[in-house]
């Protein structure tokens, strides 16, 4: 019996033979890098469904840059942002430090400090 027997064989093969050392390229510094089987053993053992996308540099300063990040809100130090928006009342292009939240006007530098005058009193004319 044929069939029974490739089964037999099939079964006794251990799972890690179907893993083959894999070249993947890196989104970040676009360099290619082996996804080891040990690494792919480990992908599937935590049930990760995707490969890998960054190599363990990238990785690496992806993780330091989140962990900085954490740490500078666990400080309480806001993070330098600036988001493109439209100006809700004269639609001119601005930038603000914020992420605002939808449905919510954002105004542009002068129409903000038109509609809030005392703003400019309290900071001195600094925004
Ligand atoms: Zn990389
Ligand atoms: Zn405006």
């Amino acid at each position: 019996m044929a069939d029974t027997e490739i089964g037999f064989k099939n079964n006794a093969l251990t799972d890690d033979a179907e893993f083959t050392e894999k070249l993947i390229l890196c989104i970040d510094c676009n360099t290619e890098f082996v996804w080891t089987i040990g690494e792919q053993i480990f992908f599937r053992d935590k049930g990760l469904q995707n490969p890998p996308k960054r190599c363990k540099e990238c990785k690496q300063a992806k993780n330091e840059r989140l962990a900085a990040i954490t740490a500078a809100q666990a400080a309480g130090i806001k993070q330098r942002i600036e988001v493109t928006v439209r100006c809700a009342r004269c639609n001119s292009q601005t930038t603000v430090p914020f992420y605002p939240s939808q449905g919510r006007p954002v105004f542009c530098r002068s129409c903000y400090l038109e509609m809030n005058p005392s703003l400019v009193a309290d900071n001195n004319g600094q925004f």
